[in-house]
């Protein structure tokens, strides 16, 4: 019989991050399986009796993959699950770089009680003016669940997308846009796009692979998004990017105090997939991989 305890009566799914309290409760011990979001697990003491661990997301860095493997603690994450989630965060994002609508909505409120406040917005409008992604590059690194995803969606939304993705599932490929021009080289990507978006997990690999010499082969003026992981940029070197104008935007998802409240930063607090269907999504494939292992 398969059972359940929620460790955090917070959740209404019992999904929620372990805090530190719940990490030393007796029930954790007695468990067979844990499932866990986003929060990290990398100081805990996995308990003895613990068979797996589902991660309900995509990233499975906040797991101590090397200490499952030496316990034979078999991990499963959600592939896909919140991919839709995070898509439209990444198009909303490319929107709000290109158009100031946070500009224009503090603006408004700034005025809420003068009452030519709308005479005024005829004369301050151009501040808060724009442009279009319609037309633009858009540079797709990691053509996996979101990243095709956000590839194709841009298609439909007018721009000419650039993929790269040296190990690209043939799944993932046959669902590609044949609008999408794959790029050999992810130099090209840098050196061509005027938008460009992260969609690669953390690895030795992906570590940093934003940094000083590939900002400096990028266009003039480029925005870059990261909705991944915060540690594929090398965020001191696109601070002074930022600074300089060289990047004109950084939307990211990863609230680090060195971007925070940095120039020309949209930053959001790892909401990419925090919407009521993917959290739904992730939690009940989770579920479904646990209840197959577990039974079998
Ligand atoms: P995925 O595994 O489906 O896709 C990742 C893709 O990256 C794969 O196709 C892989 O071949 C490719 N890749 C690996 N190394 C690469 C490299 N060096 N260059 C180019 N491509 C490379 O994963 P996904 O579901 O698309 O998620 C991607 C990442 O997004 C996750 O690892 C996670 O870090 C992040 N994520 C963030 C949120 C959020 O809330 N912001 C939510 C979900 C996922």
């Amino acid at each position: 019989m398969f059972q359940y305890q929620c460790l955090n009566p917070i959740s209404k799914v019992g999904l929620d991050g372990f805090t530190n309290d719940y990490i030393k409760t007796e029930e954790i011990e007695k468990a067979d399986a844990i499932l866990v979001r986003s929060a990290s697990m990398h100081e805990m003491k996995l308990p003895e009796n613990i068979q797996a661990i589902a991660r309900a997301g995509a990233g499975v860095n906040n797991i101590p993959l090397k200490d499952c493997a030496e316990q034979g603690i078999v991990v499963f994450n959600t592939p896909g699950a919140n991919a839709n989630g995070v898509k439209e965060m990444v198009i909303a994002g490319m929107l709000l770089a290109s158009r100031d609508i946070v500009g224009g909505v503090e603006w408004v409120k700034q005025e809420k009680d003068n009452e030519n406040v709308g005479k005024l917005a005829e004369k301050q409008k151009k501040q808060f003016a724009g442009c279009e992604i319609k037309g633009k590059k858009l540079g797709v690194i990691g053509l996996g669940a979101i990243g095709a995803m956000v590839a194709n969606t841009a298609i439909y939304l007018g721009m000419e997308v650039y993929g790269y993705d040296p190990y690209i599932s043939v799944d993932t490929a046959w669902k590609l846009s044949r609008e999408i021009k794959h790029i050999a080289n992810v130099e090209d990507i840098f050196k061509e796009c005027d938008y460009i978006t992260l969609h690669v997990p953390l690895l030795d690999s992906t570590k940093g692979m934003i940094s000083k010499d590939s900002i400096a082969m990028m266009k003039d003026g480029v925005v870059l998004l990261n909705f991944s992981r915060d540690l594929l940029v090398d965020e001191t070197a696109l601070v002074e990017a930022l600074e300089a104008g060289k990047v004109k935007k950084y939307v990211t998802d990863f609230a680090n105090p060195t971007v925070a409240g940095a120039k020309n930063t949209l930053v959001t607090p790892h909401l990419g997939a925090s919407t009521a269907e993917s959290e739904d999504n992730c939690a009940c494939m989770a579920v479904k991989e646990l209840r197959a292992y577990l039974e079998n």
